[in-house]
């Protein structure tokens, strides 16, 4: 594969990112207030880097598009008064032009962007020269090579300090996560770029403020570098993404209940017992779909031979799968008698539903 980055490790003047990073703060900065309340309690509460959006990427028109640059001076006030790190959301030139102009420390590319390579390129253009740390969110849609694109031109515009975001992918039927986290993505990404710190934003993923515990465990027991987390002086009245915020209280609980297990051994990365569980959960889904897709097919042959009158069983073609599938097993390395019982049981749930299908008028 092979990419050819030129990166350093992610650091702000003064302070090295190391896992687990924490950047936290409100979806979108409201008012000068509840900016700069909400960053008076996060750093109370030990957050270094806080976040906040400004321009606001809205599914829909007419939704809150974020309060634009006269945000970025409570930004400036926050900096001066908690002496935190900001970080916002850059979409275009202007917004990066802005951002760097009232001195923001750090900036993100969201997933809207990010899987559109004009804008992608646009916003990196706008960054050639600057030495300011950059983290790209994954696309909206589960796409890697695009995500890795991003972090390409990012850094082909000079920009070394990169970190990326795993927010999750947007999926067209409802699971219980606002975006599916499909955690072999991220992973792979490490194992591509071992050296590109992943923070993890379990607010985008869950979608849901009780999801957030969890969801954090689980970046943190996959070995993610840190986490992002939306939090709100009172996210119910949040004017986004308002069941996903958390207060800076409840962050605190939820950080201070998390476990931070070691991931090495000496100074070799562990591939830890939950990330190839994962592994085998997302393989075991490509399974069972794929024998769903085998049925339906099944279901389309015993249809076929009724229509014309074929018997169910036709032993030629039982043997010809089986000798088949034989060889196919021992080409692949995997054990034969294994392979041809699980194929039998495979075959028997067939011929029961071609029966089905023969017996319906019955
Ligand atoms: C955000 O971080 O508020 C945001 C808009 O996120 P995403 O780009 O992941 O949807
Ligand atoms: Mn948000």
């Amino acid at each position: 594969m092979g990419y050819n980055l030129d990166l350093q490790p992610l650091s702000l003047p003064g302070m090295e990112l190391k896992r687990p990073i924490l950047i936290a703060g409100p979806c979108s900065a409201e008012t000068e207030e509840q900016t700069l309340e909400t960053a008076r309690q996060l750093a109370a509460n030990g957050v270094k880097i806080f976040r906040a959006g400004i321009w606001k990427p809205r599914t829909r028109p007419g939704a809150f598009e974020g309060v634009g640059t006269i945000g970025l001076p409570w930004l400036k006030k926050v900096k001066e008064e908690t002496g935190m790190f900001v970080c916002v959301e850059v979409a275009t030139a202007v917004h990066v032009y802005e951002a760097l102009k009232y001195g923001v420390d750090m900036l993100w590319i969201g997933a809207r962007t990010t899987a559109n390579p004009f804008a992608v390129q646009e916003v990196a253009d706008a960054l050639a020269g600057c030495d300011i740390p950059v983290l790209i969110k994954n696309p909206v849609n589960p796409d890697l090579e695009l995500w890795i694109g991003a972090i390409e031109r990012v850094n082909q515009a000079g920009i070394k300090k990169i970190g990326a975001i795993h927010r999750g992918f947007s999926t067209y039927s409802k699971t219980q996560f606002r975006n599916n986290p499909e955690w072999p993505i991220p992973i792979e990404l490490r194992r591509r770029i071992p050296n590109l710190p992943i923070i993890v934003d379990p607010s985008h993923i869950g979608g849901k403020s009780a999801m957030i515990h969890d969801l954090s465990q689980e970046a943190m027991d996959l070995n993610f570098d840190g986490l992002l987390i939306e939090s709100h002086i009172c996210p119910e009245k949040a004017w986004s993404d308002a069941a996903q915020q958390v207060t800076p209280e409840a962050l605190k609980n939820i950080m201070d209940k998390l476990v931070f297990r070691d991931a090495t051994i000496g100074d070799k990365p562990r591939v830890t017992l939950d990330e190839l569980r994962k592994q085998i959960d997302s393989i075991d889904g490509q399974l069972l779909d794929l024998l769903k897709s085998r049925m339906a097919v099944s279901e389309k042959i015993g249809q076929y031979k009724y229509d014309n009158n074929i018997t169910i069983l036709q032993t030629r073609r039982y043997d010809e799968v089986m000798n088949k599938r034989k060889e196919q097993a021992e080409r692949v390395g995997l054990n034969p008698e294994f392979v041809l019982k699980v194929y039998e049981h495979i075959h028997e749930e067939s011929v029961e539903c071609q029966n089905n299908i023969m017996n319906k008028d019955k």
